[in-house]
């Protein structure tokens, strides 16, 4: 008897070369693993028509008919079989290029055939070219339904496992593990939701019988996914003694953070920031880690929540450790909080790549010794040499840059109690992709922006126009403001982007000769790039040209004009993020999207929605549905491979709401996964880990 551990090679006619295939293409071993090679589409065969009810290039369709005439024609690489079948409606012609003399052996005149294919019209004829064909029978009628497509590598091809192959091996492998399927699911779960079986759901997904059948098997099978996801994530809270990581207890509310307060801080914290401050303290307080991720807005003041955080640690006589992703930006938090804590008697330092040896020297025994509470600065902070003597909370500032290796090098960082980590990202991203990729940190929502921002007034602009869009930006510099112009970065070609940025610097400089212009890019010398953005944070440069560098942090509240030039080839959350460094003090802000006229599908959809709407999360859920979960930037820069086989983010967030659910009040039960009812479970989702999608340090 055969079973879902049992290897490839058991099937028949299989090649050693097709199992090797198997094997190295697609990571096939076991008869499970091929069962687990779900269809990434199906073709509907459920239909036949009559060929008078054919339609051109209407998708392939499908005709019983019988075959009246072949005949060969054309020469050399023209040379092509022709085949009229008809039915009671009409005639229809098909024709091959390829493998014509295998066809032609296969086509017996007067015989009926099951033809499958797209349908063109060829001189007022109705044609299909290159039809899949068999011979009619009434078996056909029986298990004509929804037909599996497999994705297929070349080498697979080569090797005769094209899709068609495929199926029949996962047809033959669903019949000799039948009935020997264990559902892994606990049957509680099974009965109380009733979920379908899972042996039935594993044929259905490949062999549905119609589409409703198909949607309970994608249903089922979706839910394992999620709900196996969600407990390993979940799990990753948990230490070996199945309770929650231990954190250091923040009982003191502080003369420090009451100071800040009262004294220090210029305006009153949004009611968002005040919830989600407090939903900080809480988990200071608690004695468990805390692991939270704040998703916010750009501009919605997260690095002051972080701030609150640091204080509150600081009066509890712990250490924090605040990381940026660029130079530039640690510098900018370095000197805002430096203001920010002016006369609290903290000790804020900065360290950087480019801190001097012997300065580094010195901080880093202050941070040994606890005289320095606020350290600020880059991935050089992560460094190993980096000790501190009782480091309690890490900020980890616009997280997507920063991948899993270095989290997880943080997490150890503490001695005793593992440090609270607070996860700040620098784009929203829509909470269903948020709990899938961050599933076990608690997540806080800053949904409001501070009073006096106003909406950005966005527009499209084509090239053509350009003489027009100087114009507007002539008259917010004549009424003092500033403006940005960005540039794409071209990733195939540096050169190519310093020389569009190098153009557009000169014509800047030629439209605007009684206004200085900076430029800065990111191949220059750190000192001038300094100089450059200080030129324009000062105000003595009225427009900074520059490549995406000032993406992140940069703040200049009297720049009211952001042009992003070839606006298409950015991305929604990049545009997003560039579009909120203007509207932070002037009046009205404007955003010009500059492109070509000609634009595909996708770039239209993105110019659109910024210009329609200036909400983060609507973005960020445009962008989801554009792109899918695993090609969007906070995935791919998390650096974990999201390796979803049949959900979708985008459509299947309450089966995940659910799966979450389940996965919450099934740990609260059985944290350590113990429980006879639970073993197959531990067990499945031990072998998914090692299949690949390997989830313990996610977070
Ligand atoms: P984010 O990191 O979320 O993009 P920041 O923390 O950089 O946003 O804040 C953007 C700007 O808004 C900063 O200049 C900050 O000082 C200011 N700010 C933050 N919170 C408030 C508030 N409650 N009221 C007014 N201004 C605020
Ligand atoms: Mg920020």
């Amino acid at each position: 008897m055969q079973t879902l551990q049992s290897h490839v090679s058991v099937l028949r006619g299989i090649t050693p070369k097709q199992v090797e295939l198997l094997k190295r293409e697609i990571g096939v071993d076991t008869l499970g693993d091929l069962i687990g090679y779900y269809p990434y589409r199906y073709e509907d065969r459920t239909q036949f028509l009559a060929i008078r009810d054919l339609r051109e290039a209407n998708g392939k369709q499908q005709v019983i008919a019988t075959l009246q005439s072949t005949r060969m024609a054309g020469e050399g690489r023209k040379r092509r079989l022709e085949a009229v079948f008809s039915d009671d409606s009409g005639m229809l012609a098909c024709v091959w290029f390829r493998g014509l003399q295998w066809v032609y052996k296969q086509l017996k005149i007067g015989v009926r055939y099951v033809l499958f294919g797209g349908v063109e019209v060829y001189g007022h004829r109705l044609s299909m070219s290159h039809p899949s064909f068999e011979v009619f029978t009434p078996a056909v009628l029986q298990r004509a339904g929804l037909d599996p497509l497999y994705e297929t590598t070349e080498r697979m091809k080569v090797a005769k496992l094209q899709s068609t192959r495929l199926a029949v091996l996962i047809r033959e492998a669903l019949g000799l593990v039948q009935g020997t399927v264990e559902d892994y699911l606990p049957s509680y779960l099974v009965e109380e939701h009733r979920l379908p079986e899972l042996g039935w759901a594993l044929a259905s997904i490949h062999f549905p019988a119609d589409r409703p059948a198909l949607k309970l098997a994608r249903a089922r099978l979706v839910f394992d996914e999620l709900f196996t996801l969600q407990i390993s994530l979940l799990r990753n809270r948990i230490g070996a003694d199945g309770k929650q990581y231990a954190g250091q207890r923040c009982t003191k509310s502080g003369v420090i953070i009451h100071e800040f307060y009262s004294r220090n801080l210029p305006f009153e914290l949004t009611e968002a920031q005040r919830r989600v401050v407090h939903e900080i303290y809480e988990d200071m307080r608690s004695g468990l880690q805390m692991s939270r991720l704040i998703q916010g807005d750009v501009g919605s003041g997260k690095t002051l929540v972080a701030l609150c955080a640091m204080l509150v640690a600081a009066g509890n006589g712990m250490q924090s450790a605040l990381m940026a992703p660029t130079e530039i930006l640690a510098q900018q938090h370095y000197k805002s909080i430096s203001k920010f804590i002016k006369g609290l008697g903290i000790v804020a330092a900065l360290l950087t790549g480019s801190t001097p040896a012997k300065a580094r020297t010195q901080l880093l025994k202050g941070l040994e010794n606890g005289v320095v509470q606020l350290l600020i600065g880059t991935h050089a902070l992560i460094e190993d040499r980096v000790q501190f003597q009782n480091l309690g909370l890490i900020v980890v500032d616009e997280q997507q840059r920063f991948g899993v290796d270095q989290r997880a090098r943080l997490w150890g960082k503490g001695a005793k109690y593992l440090p609270h980590i607070l996860v700040m990202t620098a784009t929203p991203i829509p909470r269903t992709l948020a709990m899938a990729l961050y599933g076990d940190l608690q997540i806080s929502v800053i949904d409001e922006l501070p009073p006096g921002r106003k909406p950005i007034v966005t527009v499209h602009c084509y090239k053509e126009n350009r003489g027009k869009l100087y114009g507007w930006v002539e008259q917010e510099l004549r009424a003092g403001r500033q403006a940005y112009f960005v540039y794409p970065l071209i990733e195939e070609s540096a050169t190519l982007d310093l020389e569009s940025l190098e153009v557009g610097y000169q014509r800047l400089k030629e439209v605007y000769p009684h206004y200085q212009v900076a430029m800065v890019h990111g191949r220059m010398p750190p000192e001038e790039k300094e100089a450059a953005m200080q030129a324009f944070a000062s105000g003595k440069a009225q427009i900074l040209v520059s490549t995406t560098v000032i993406e992140v942090g940069v703040d200049v509240p009297n720049a009211s004009v952001m042009v992003i030039e070839e606006a298409q080839r950015f991305g929604l959350s990049q545009l997003h993020q560039l579009r909120g460094r203007v509207g932070r003090g002037a009046e009205k802000s404007y955003c010009f999207l500059v492109t070509d006229y000609k634009l595909g599908k996708e770039s239209k959809v993105r110019i659109d929605t910024m210009v329609q709407t200036n909400d983060g999360f609507k973005i960020a859920e445009v962008d989801l549905n554009l792109r899918g979960a695993g090609d969007l930037e906070g995935t791919q820069q998390s650096g974990i491979a999201l390796r979803l086989r049949l959900a979708n983010l985008a459509t299947d967030g309450p089966m995940l709401n659910f799966a979450r659910t389940q996965a919450e009040a099934l740990l609260a039960r059985d944290p350590k996964l113990e429980f006879p009812e639970h073993r197959l479970l531990a067990a499945h989702i031990e072998a998914e880990k090692n299949r690949g999608g390997d989830y313990s340090k996610i977070g």
